[in-house]
């Protein structure tokens, strides 16, 4: 099996050798080869996501990717910055749903900023889906704004879509993935406001009656961003559109205490995988060795999971996650008072030392 490792940038590199490490410890036949995305691809052939980088991806059986961006990069036309990379690699290869889970281990309950017993054994998932929405949705762009109290004043303007087979495909990968787990799924929309919304919800209405097992809701975001803090527990299988998952699933990765522990999936409909981290690239601590490698190695947890069919090896990392975490090994991010503080380098150690 062939995995495409593309570290990236910032922090990239440094966790990415760390999952890499864990996944040479497992004693598999793997084959990772390496290239260069985000800000490093620009770098290297002038675009974040070179040709070559991106026929390696679409060979791969899965993508081991860490995270782009950095400010540097900020003056850049749009199209050549960093991030598009990995918008580029969710289109071509057709990623459209997004798992994020939202695990709070009991022993990092005191990382989290609210109180534990709110959070303490938390366990969601959100489904978010990625190839459409405002993000993609044309037309969009700058221009002179037509009419309104503003005519004439340039304006900024995106364009929210979403299809009815588009919904039903996440549809489909959200009941099923509750099916695994409570049965209780939660469509987040703002069907109150917006168009697109109420298609989204009628859709989902439809496609639920192939479900009779699950239990669907629905829920407004503005609701829903609210109930994440108040009682984030009621949650099991949360689904939603890209922009509204986008926000909501980094406000449930922070009631875990900290981004650096929280991996996620971008999936086709050959369950063919993109692994990542949930956070960015941190240039803030690049280049220090204190960032947690945690959450790649999680990520490449998912990927032995969903893309490479060798669930025993992710529950094997899994534990070895758990068990550093019992020892009390700690990256600065997750540090408190009683455990010990260990660089990236340790912590990647440990895991693979744990296994
Ligand atoms: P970020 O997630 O990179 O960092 C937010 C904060 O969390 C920072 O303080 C950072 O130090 C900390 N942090 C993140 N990951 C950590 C880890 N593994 N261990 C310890 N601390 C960690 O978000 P940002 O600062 O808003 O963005 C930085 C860059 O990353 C930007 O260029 C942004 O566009 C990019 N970005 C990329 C992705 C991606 O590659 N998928 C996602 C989000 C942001």
């Amino acid at each position: 099996m062939k995995i495409a490792v593309l570290p990236g940038d910032g922090i990239g590199p440094e966790i990415v050798t760390e999952a890499v490490h864990v996944l040479n410890a497992l004693g598999e036949q793997f084959t990772l080869e390496e290239a260069p995305v985000g800000g490093a691809g620009y770098e290297a052939h002038g675009h974040p996501l070179p040709d070559s980088t991106l026929s390696l991806a679409k060979d791969a059986d899965a993508i081991l990717f860490g995270a782009v961006g950095d400010w540097k990069y900020d003056t850049l036309e749009r199209a050549l910055r960093p991030e598009q990379a990995i918008l580029g690699l969710r289109k071509h290869l057709q990623l459209f749903a997004n798992f994020r889970p939202a695990i709070l281990y009991k022993e990092l309950a005191g990382a989290s900023s609210l109180k534990p017993e709110i959070v303490s054994g938390l366990d969601i998932l959100i489904v978010r889906e990625l190839n459409g929405d405002i993000y993609f949705g044309q037309p969009r762009g700058v221009r002179a704004a037509p009419d309104g109290p503003f005519a004439g004043a340039r304006e900024g303007f995106d364009t929210m879509r979403y299809s009815v087979p588009e919904v039903e495909r996440i549809g489909h990968v959200a009941f099923q993935a509750a099916q695994k787990r409570n049965r209780k799924l939660t469509s987040v929309d703002k069907s109150n406001v917006l168009e697109t919304s109420q298609l989204w919800r009628d859709t989902m209405i439809e496609v639920s009656k192939q479900y009779p097992d699950v239990e669907l809701s629905h829920m407004y975001v503005d609701n829903a961003a609210m109930q994440l803090v108040k009682a984030p527990k009621a949650f099991d299988v949360v689904v939603t559109g890209n922009m509204f998952g986008d926000i909501l699933s980094d406000q449930a990765a922070m009631l875990t205490g900290s981004i650096g522990m929280l991996p996620s999936a971008s999936l086709d409909k050959n369950n063919k995988g993109l692994y990542e981290p949930s956070h960015g690239s941190a240039p803030d601590i690049a280049g220090k060795g204190i960032a947690n490698p945690l959450a790649t190695i999680l990520s490449a947890a998912m990927m032995l999971r969903y893309s490479l069919g060798k669930p025993e090896q992710a529950d094997r990392v899994e534990a070895a996650v758990k068990t550093v975490l019992a020892q009390g090994l700690r990256t600065a991010d997750i540090w408190e008072a009683g455990t010990r503080k260990v660089s990236t380098r340790e912590m990647g150690a440990a895991v693979v030392a744990a296994l």
